[in-house]
């Protein structure tokens, strides 16, 4: 429970960030990159800070002030600290962990392009992220063979123009709110003019981390784009969700952007019937649609956040009977080889009594 302490602390250390006001650029330029700075600015035990650097040497910390301005002072514990503080555990090789956990290298169209499902195709349009999140599929991935700038995404284009099935173009990463509003407003300028595509996806963690980076420069691309746009974030714990996240989200369903949510199922961060619960109103209490919950992939280095799926399936349930059907999100895995992600599903309610 959150003491009177730690929520005062917590209410002048957010006063401070919005005193400042920064630019989502500086913001992302001034995210904390070093495992000293964040155990101090949360007041953590530095203790922790040997094995927190040897783990961010295998994927490196990057939070944002913003995102620890969410976070309890003096707490290890922290819903929103534990995804992204590098941990020991990460060097734990556990069995059934692959560095590809979704054979993603399998399904490469041109470089940058993946198409996997019927009519959908990603983009991995930016190989960075504005929060790198421990428990992240593509944290190994080889992003520095991902195109950067219009000429060398060309091959990918091609790939998109010559096969009509596609009708939706998902803008992935990475995150792919890294970029500038000019280099989104040529992307998205280059996809208009490719005649299958009827739908522009964006998948991003930046409007959660970074508010201010739903600008109304990207809000004007997205609304002046010949494609429909939508935007899925990424948001695992109904903390993530404060006044200013609440409000970027609301201009872009404001400007008529659909926003969807997807999550992931993590050990000790949302692993809880009440934090899901909380989670699903406060989204759409937002106008964001809860869509997936994510069984973890098991990425090298990461499943100490693995929740077994029994498990996932009983707050499920428990989410069915809490909330309106809406607020539900699916549960799902992805598997490799299959045509659509799998959905999880537990057995109707008068059959689960009788086991
Ligand atoms: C998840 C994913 C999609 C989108 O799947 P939806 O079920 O439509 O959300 C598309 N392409 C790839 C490669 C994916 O991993
Ligand atoms: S923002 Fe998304 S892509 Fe980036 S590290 Fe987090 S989960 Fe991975």
């Amino acid at each position: 429970m959150e003491n009177i302490t730690n929520r005062r602390q917590r209410a002048t250390f957010e006063s401070d960030v919005e005193a400042t006001a920064p630019s989502w650029k500086e913001s992302l330029a001034r995210a904390v990159r070093d495992p000293a700075t964040l155990l101090d600015l949360l007041q953590l035990d530095k203790g922790l800070l040997t094995e927190t650097q040897r783990a961010a040497e295998l994927f490196p910390l990057v939070v944002p002030r913003e995102f620890i301005a969410r976070m309890r002072p003096g707490d290890p514990g922290d819903p929103l600290l534990r995804q992204v503080l590098p941990l020991g555990l990460e060097h734990e090789d556990a069995p059934g962990s692959r560095q590809d956990p979704l054979a993603e290298q399998n399904f490469l169209n041109a470089p940058g392009l993946l198409k996997k499902y019927h009519g959908r195709a990603l983009l991995v349009a930016a190989g960075t992220c504005a929060v790198n999140c421990r428990y992240c599929f593509r944290r190994n991935y080889p992003y520095e063979q991902t195109p950067a700038g219009m000429e060398a995404w060309e091959p990918a284009f091609r790939a998109l123009e010559s096969d009509e099935s596609i009708r939706e173009i998902i803008l992935s990463g990475g995150d792919p709110l890294v970029l500038t509003d000019s280099a989104l407003e040529r992307l998205v300028e280059r996809l208009d003019r490719i005649p299958h595509l009827q739908r522009l996806r964006i998948h991003s963690r930046l409007p959660i981390v970074i508010p201010s980076r739903v600008t109304d420069g990207l809000l004007s691309t997205l609304r002046t784009s010949r494609l429909t746009p939508v935007v899925v974030v990424h948001s695992n714990h109904p903390a993530e969700l404060d006044t200013a996240t609440g409000e970027a989200l609301r201009r872009f369903i404001n400007a008529g952007i659909p926003v969807l949510n997807q999550a992931v199922l993590l050990k000790g961060v949302n692993d809880n019937a009440d934090v899901l619960t909380e989670l699903s109103e406060r989204l759409v209490n937002l106008a964001a649609m809860p869509y997936y919950l994510h069984q973890l992939d098991p990425v090298t280095g990461s499943l100490h956040f693995q929740i077994p799926v029994e498990r996932g399936l009983e707050l499920i349930a428990a989410l069915r009977r809490r909330l309106p059907g809406y607020a539900v999100p699916r549960y799902v895995q992805e598997i490799p080889g299959e045509a659509h992600k799998s959905d999880l599903i537990g057995l109707p309610p008068e059959l689960e009594k009788e086991n």
